[in-house]
């Protein structure tokens, strides 16, 4: 299979992991960018998976279950795959980009206006189980320090708070 593209990207080596996917030309709000491909797989597959990835996720925390997706009740996709440009792109905890359900198939969408040579970003969406085994290291200013849905984020400062006030810190 041929690496799917979009006239909107190039891909670069990131200062946050490895590669990235970064802005081609401007992009205007709301754009689809990119579609995330991959491999479409039942619901039970996908949990199969998805605990695999979790116990060969430890050497490689910024990369874990992250490439399977929601598609429908009966579907996800696992993206996977070398052809999957999509899955280049990178989390931050203020991300440029979302990912988006459009009929079936899931798109990366800007979420703002994008300028030309910004990185592509978007949330991973990670919930709340095994979140100290995906530290983040976005580099943004509000970064929380984990890769976690934003609707999370309440109950990971809760939890921090916590055990900072158990260690007497
Ligand atoms: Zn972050």
């Amino acid at each position: 299979m041929k690496k799917t593209t979009s006239p909107y990207i190039t891909v670069k080596n990131s200062a946050i992991h490895s590669q990235g996917v970064f802005a081609k030309k401007d992009i205007p709000d709301s754009t689809e960018i990119i579609e995330y491909v991959g491999e479409k797989i039942t619901k039970r597959e996908s949990d199969i998976r998805g605990e695999k990835v979790l116990s060969r996720s430890k050497n490689d925390v910024t990369r874990g279950a992250v490439y399977i997706f929601d598609l429908n009740g009966r579907h996800d996709i696992d993206g996977n795959v070398p052809w999957n440009t999509a899955g280049i792109i990178n989390h931050t905890c203020d991300p440029n980009c979302e990912a988006v359900n459009i009929d079936g198939h899931i798109w990366i969408c800007a979420m703002r206006d994008i300028e030309k040579g910004e990185e592509l970003s978007y949330n991973y969406g990670y919930n709340f189980d095994n979140w100290q085994e995906h530290p983040c290291r976005c580099g943004a200013d509000y970064c929380i320090g984990y890769i976690l849905a934003e609707e999370h984020w309440p109950e990971l400062l809760r939890e921090l708070a916590r055990r900072k006030k158990n260690k007497g810190v």
